[in-house]
């Protein structure tokens, strides 16, 4: 009601016909605002119904494509507590993150090991019930990371959201948004982001790390996780969620011959409640193991560095299948981790698919997009 009074009365000394004309005054416009409010209720208040509508707001657009507008993630020489830290953790369907730093800041960041170009980000500030178009991709490279501030503390503050309606962050200019009332999201039409899109039917968070920071020899961790781990890393995650996100996948392992942990073929029922638990494991804290082709269970996901090399062009799933089945309580007497004597078993199902994808190139991560060609 204060925003939309059109000026603070002066008490009036006169008399009380002058008082009456006011109130009513306040009143008329209050009611006709609030009606006003109702019928567009994205409109500025200080809108009136005879006043023009602007131009559509135009999305503000950034690169983050050379040294000069971006750094990178993942970098040879990196310290090892930066290259695990949890606040490199990600969400397998927000690759391309945006988080709140503070209030005016924000970090844009993409943990897929390509370019991505065309994106946009969305902006959901708590209480709207639509997104915000927030800025436009022209294109982002490969691990890049950049902190901006928002373009409405100095620009324009009026957005466009998923309805193209216009929304003002005007009331934010000066304050910013607290970090606790936004969230961020990408979206695109192209091939590649389609893809990074679909990978949000798994509930994945991911982070690397150095599982043994004693350097003990005696395990089967690493010594050091290396940047270049982390950066092949972060591309055989994205392949192996996109297998699993796949109806082809899901209807080849419920079709598949799996046994439980005593041996005993899994209903079909079972084999849904098992691969739905894959789609929503929480953690993935992974590293990479020597001696041996992987090491999983709980939120632990390690695998050989080989496997690191080989997942663009060859079938890693007898390795990174079996681990996950560790990961969702399968032992070695089910056959979600080893095939059985018949060669039947997850590892098995899910590795036809991906080897499928490899031959028909749909997986999002190739040796031709990948963008360290030293790496391979
Ligand atoms: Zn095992």
């Amino acid at each position: 009601m204060k925003q939309i009074s059109p000026k603070k009365p002066t008490r009036p000394k006169s008399s009380h016909l002058t008082l009456a004309i006011v109130l009513c005054f306040v009143l008329l416009n209050f009611f006709s605002c609030k009606k006003l409010e109702q019928l567009n209720p994205l409109k500025d208040h200080g809108s009136s119904p005879g006043q023009k509508s602007e131009p559509a707001p135009s999305l503000v657009e950034y690169n983050f494509d050379n040294d000069s507008n971006s750094g990178l993630m993942f970098q040879d020489g990196e310290s090892m507590a930066l290259l695990t830290s949890e606040a490199r953790r990600y969400e397998i369907g927000k690759v391309l993150r945006v988080k709140a730093v503070d209030s005016t800041m924000i970090e844009v960041a993409n943990f897929a090991p390509v370019d991505i170009l065309d994106a946009t980000i969305l902006l959901t500030i708590e209480g709207q019930s639509k997104p915000i178009k927030l800025f436009r991709i022209g294109k982002i490279r490969a691990h890049a990371v950049k902190a901006i501030p928002y373009s409405f503390i100095k620009g324009s503050t009026k957005f466009l959201n998923t309805d193209n309606q216009v929304v003002d962050l005007a009331q934010y200019r000066t304050t910013g948004i607290p970090t606790n009332k936004v969230s961020f999201d990408f979206t695109g039409t192209t091939d590649l982001i389609i893809k990074l899109k679909s990978l949000a039917k798994l509930k994945w968070t991911i982070k690397y790390q150095d599982f043994d920071p004693a350097d003990d020899p005696a395990n089967n961790w690493k010594e050091n996780i290396s940047p270049k781990d982390v950066r092949r890393f972060t591309g055989l995650m994205i392949n192996l969620a996109y297998m699993l996100q796949a109806d082809t996948t899901q209807k080849a392992f419920l079709a598949e011959p799996i046994t439980d942990n005593n041996k005993v073929l899994m209903t079909t029922q079972q084999k849904q409640q098992a691969f739905n638990s894959i789609l929503n494991i929480p953690k993935f804290n992974c590293g990479v193991v020597v001696n041996v082709s992987g090491l999983g269970g709980g939120s632990t996901f390690g695998l050989a560095d080989y496997l690191l090399v080989k997942y663009m062009t060859k079938n890693i799933c007898y390795e990174a299948v079996h681990e996950i089945g560790h990961m969702v309580g399968f032992s070695h007497s089910s056959s979600m981790t080893y095939p059985t004597s018949d060669n039947r078993g997850a590892v098995v199902a899910t590795g036809n698919v991906y080897m499928m994808m490899i031959a028909k190139g749909l997986l999002p991560i190739k040796t031709s997009n990948y963008y360290k060609p030293s790496d391979l």
